[in-house]
């Protein structure tokens, strides 16, 4: 689930990209690409019925939904509160970048 703002158009609303992301039962992680959110994000927005062409990063990504809830949002004209009230609410968020392969100085 993701809050979007443009504050530029007093624009605000919340997004379920019904997108799958993998999860690591070890570490308790679920891992999804900001580069994937952010093109799947830039199409919604640019879609019916938002039809903005704004470059859609200032958002923030804090939960998730279980898919039957998912498909029940879909059903049903849920509010935005009644939307929050099925959320599973992130406990913290980790940014990772990719280090590509090779050899590194010692300490870098
Ligand atoms: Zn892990």
């Amino acid at each position: 689930m993701i809050h979007f703002e443009d504050k530029t158009i007093n624009f605000h609303q919340l997004f379920s990209l019904n997108k799958s992301c993998k999860f690591c039962p070890e570490c308790d992680l679920i891992i999804g690409q900001k580069a994937e959110i952010d093109d799947s994000l830039k199409q919604i927005v640019a879609s019916p019925p938002f039809n903005l062409q704004i470059n859609p990063n200032d958002y923030f990504v804090f939960g998730t939904l279980e898919k039957k809830d998912w498909l029940k949002i879909q059903k049903e004209k849920n509010t935005q509160k009644s939307t929050l009230d099925l959320v599973h609410p992130f406990i913290d968020t980790l940014d990772f970048e990719i280090q590509p392969a090779g050899w590194y100085p010692a300490g870098s």
